[in-house]
């Protein structure tokens, strides 16, 4: 690549750093300004700007923008202010995004596939426009339950090129590898029907058998084009089909639910810390779920496999946990319970809807919240896991902040300092009786970067909950004993890069002595051989390296 097409790919583009050199070299002198600025100056131009731009909508328009433009100032800006940056290019701003999306898009970032493409060659003739072949990771979503946004049909294409920004800011997964998709069956959004801006299909959702041939077909495609151990992470699809396309897939792909699995490795990593402090294997433990959703039902199943590892039985494990959905405590006496994996935790109990009523009877050491109904757990709630418990283990997972079943200070103020509390939302740090506490925030992003990172690199087959309990474990073991004491189950957010190489190296550890890793010849220092592929925002040179022969090979005549 030479000239204006150079500066117009943003994977090579390091706009005013082109050297003099290399300016006049690749055809590029007199169509840059004079000046020469390096990346360093760069970022800080753009992190200046950023925070003097009016909301944070503006600030990921003009990220989403960079990423356009420069590609490694974009990533180095956000690795150098991960905290500061994550809110936007993810939860929550990204959801302002999607909802808004037809108005900010500008250059397509990813691909989209139709429920009128339904065949395997004509999706992946698709596949093959893109523009690069070695994807080794998709990210898909169908948009019909973005964050606790609902159905935003097409606009959900924010969703996975958000997450995929993660992958690379966060685990250092080259940008090349990986590719979002948008599948759109239509969007049953009325809203979005009657935009005239709407940029997507302008139909009803199609389910049922059509829809079902759709992802087949995808799947298929999707490997034939990338090879059967591309990895391929399902995010915010609908309740129904997300458990059932993750159980279709599991052992058929290399496949992965970032809402269920992910999450229930964030959430059982925040409870092995706590378990830390309550000095109790997680077999001792006595769980009430409010909300049997992806997130409930997906930590559930995840402590099953833990409590297994401390000698339980699965119908032992299962009995230590209780749900509550919609309807109600789930109990055998029910009939709807038929489909997916909540009549594993069905008890022998009257059907009791009122949480309180549950708690009393059923006296959980941890009580856990993914129901979305803000405030669920009220003064009563806590007060009497505070009576229950000596350490009452409290997660208020919903988002977005108004949803959390309660607050931070509601959860440490009402038991005295004595609860042990996370929570899917940030809250700041409480004080009670002049001891400050942090709460924990258990953010997938601790978690899926690091799987993913992993399982790229070592050729891994099949992703499950194996490697998301390992996950679990590596995080939560990288909580020191003095976060512990500041009530912090998580470790800084800010160390996330080095605990995404961690948690790779325990799935390398792993998959190669199990026989799953598919990279060969296996890598003597795993860590090692992760760190060297880890992405590298340091601007590419240009100018080829020359060197002279010996004088008289180079004479001529
Ligand atoms: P979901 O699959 O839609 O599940 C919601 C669950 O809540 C369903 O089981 C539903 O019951 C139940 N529910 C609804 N109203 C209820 C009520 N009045 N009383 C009791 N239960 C009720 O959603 P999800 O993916 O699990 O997400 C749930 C929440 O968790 C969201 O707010 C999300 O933001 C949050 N979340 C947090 C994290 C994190 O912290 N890292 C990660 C993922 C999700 P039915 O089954 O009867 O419909
Ligand atoms: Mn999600």
């Amino acid at each position: 690549v030479r000239g204006l097409d150079l500066i117009k790919r943003p994977r090579i583009n390091k706009g005013m750093a082109f050297s003099l050199r290399e300016r006049q070299l690749l055809g590029i002198h007199g169509l840059l300004p004079p000046a020469f600025m390096n990346q360093d100056q760069q970022a800080t131009r753009v992190i200046t700007n950023l925070r003097q731009q009016p909301n944070d909508l503006a600030r990921y328009v003009q990220l989403n923008a960079l990423q356009d433009r420069n590609e490694k100032l974009f990533y180095r800006v956000l690795c150098d202010h991960v905290e500061e940056l994550m809110p936007i290019v993810y939860t929550p701003t990204v959801g302002l995004a999607c909802q808004k999306f037809g108005f900010i898009y500008r250059n397509p970032k990813g691909v989209y596939i139709t429920i009128n493409d339904n065949c395997p060659e004509k999706i992946y003739d698709i596949l093959s426009n893109w523009p690069e072949s070695d994807v080794r990771a998709i990210v898909v979503t169908d948009g019909e339950r973005i964050l606790g946004l609902g159905d935003l049909g097409a606009y959900g294409m924010g969703i996975p090129v958000g997450k995929l920004s993660l992958y690379v800011a966060l685990a250092g997964i080259q940008p090349q590898w990986c590719l979002p998709v948008m599948i759109d069956v239509g969007t049953d959004n009325q809203e979005l029907l009657d935009d005239p801006f709407y940029i997507g299909l302008r139909k009803k959702r199609v389910r049922g058998a059509e829809y079902d041939k759709l992802i087949d077909n995808f799947m298929k495609a999707a490997v034939k084009r990338y090879g059967q151990d591309t990895l391929i992470q399902f995010e915010d699809f609908g309740n129904k089909n997300a458990f059932r396309l993750l159980d279709k897939y599991k052992d058929k792909y290399c496949t992965f639910n970032d809402d269920i699995q992910g999450t229930a490795s964030v959430a059982v990593a925040g409870l092995l810390a706590a378990t830390r402090i309550t000095k109790r294997p997680m077999a001792d433990e006595k769980i009430l779920f409010f909300g049997a959703g992806e997130a409930s039902l997906g930590i559930a199943l995840l402590t099953v496999m833990q409590m297994q590892k401390d000698g339980l039985s699965f119908e032992e494990a299962c009995n230590r946990i209780y749900l509550i959905d919609s309807k109600g405590l789930i109990v055998k006496s029910r009939t709807d319970l038929t489909d997916g994996h909540k009549i594993h935790f069905a008890k022998d109990l009257p059907p009791t809807k009122s949480l309180i009523e549950n708690v009393k009877s059923i006296k959980p050491s941890i009580l856990i919240g993914a129901a979305t109904i803000g405030g669920a757990f009220n003064e009563e709630v806590i007060r009497t896991m505070g009576e229950l418990n000596k350490r009452p283990i409290i997660f208020a997972l919903s988002n977005p902040t108004s949803k959390a079943e309660c607050t931070a200070e509601a959860a440490y103020s009402i038991t005295n300092g004595r609860a042990i509390f996370a929570s899917g939302s940030p809250f700041d740090p409480v004080t009670v009786n002049g001891q400050k506490f942090y709460p924990g925030q258990g953010n997938n992003s601790y978690i899926f970067p690091g799987v993913a990172l992993g399982t790229i690199l070592c050729g891994v087959r099949h992703v499950g909950d194996e490697h998301f309990l390992l996950a679990s474990r590596t995080v939560a073991d990288l909580v020191t004993e003095k976060h512990l004491s500041e009530g912090r189950l998580y470790p800084p957010l800010t160390d996330v890069r080095e605990i995404s190489v961690k948690i790779a190296v325990a799935i390398a550890e792993m998959c190669y002595k199990d026989g799953t890793a598919s990279h060969y010849p296996e890598p003597s220092n795993k860590e090692k051989f992760i760190r060297e592929q880890i992405y590298d925002t340091t601007y590419g040179q240009f100018l080829p390296d020359t060197y002279d022969w010996p004088e008289e090979d180079m004479k001529s005549g």
